[in-house]
């Protein structure tokens, strides 16, 4: 009976210290110990180990989201990521990195279907277009980023609320963006912290409940002049056989 007592009492000194750690966020308006929880429950897959995925996961464990999964299919990207990542795990987040291996497609499905939010932060179109698919076909909300120079887009989809990449990229006039792509990539970390930063705002509120995921609003920066758009309206497809509703 002793036993017991001590134990209980254990862990609820245990769980006051837990939610301790997060007493900055709890004590935002409308994030309550409930919304705290569903991070401690919630599952991310971030696509692509480059600085965006790392400024993502670091934010996400700090929150304190459960399981947090970097893959990528290069092992020295992966490798920079885990060295980089070594000091952010805290006790509430599972911090793991996994080498994507081809073919692209039937991994990417096995390894999606066991998460929450998907995060894409890679650089290929091509790999965020086979990515958009499974979200699609798995029901999976997939919060997007693109950056090109010193401008940047995020989108957060939402299946059954949002239009699917391939939809996106004509909307945007962007079609042949995934043919002509370099094959080198040019970007500043401060731009990518901004939009890993964005990202990983997305997911806490899609994890949450807190505030609002349109799903249908993408939104643009642009770095140099310090412009902020945000394009509305961006709907489910109906002629579309990966977005559109049935
Ligand atoms: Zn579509």
């Amino acid at each position: 009976m002793e036993a017991g007592i001590d134990s209980d009492s254990d862990s609820l000194g245990s769980e006051a210290a837990r939610l301790l750690r997060y007493e900055r966020q709890l004590g935002l308006p409308g994030f309550s110990q409930t919304q705290q929880e569903k991070l401690f429950m919630g599952s991310v897959l971030l696509l692509g180990a480059s600085f965006v995925s790392r400024t993502v996961a670091m934010s996400l464990a700090q929150s304190g989201v459960g399981t947090i999964k970097l893959a990528s299919a290069s092992l020295s990207e992966l490798s920079s990521a885990r060295q980089f990542l070594s000091s952010v795990e805290t006790p509430d987040s599972k911090l793991s990195f996994q080498l994507l291996s081809e073919p692209l497609m039937g991994h990417l499905e096995e390894l999606m279907v066991a998460y929450d939010v998907i995060v894409d932060g890679v650089e290929r179109w091509q790999t965020k277009l086979l990515a958009s698919d499974v979200a699609m076909r798995l029901g999976k909300p997939l919060v997007h980023s693109h950056s090109s120079g010193l401008r940047c887009q995020v989108y957060c989809m939402v299946p059954g609320r949002s239009m699917c990449l391939r939809c996106l990229l004509i909307q945007l006039e962007m079609e042949d963006f995934p043919r002509e792509e370099a094959s080198r990539f040019s970007s500043l970390p401060a731009l990518e912290s901004i939009v890993g930063g964005f990202q990983a705002l997305e997911v806490i509120k899609l994890l949450s409940g807190l505030g609002v995921s349109q799903g249908n609003e993408l939104m643009r920066f642009d770095g140099l002049s310090g412009e902020l758009e945000v394009l509305r309206g961006l709907d489910p497809k109906s002629d579309c056989p990966d977005c559109g509703r049935p």
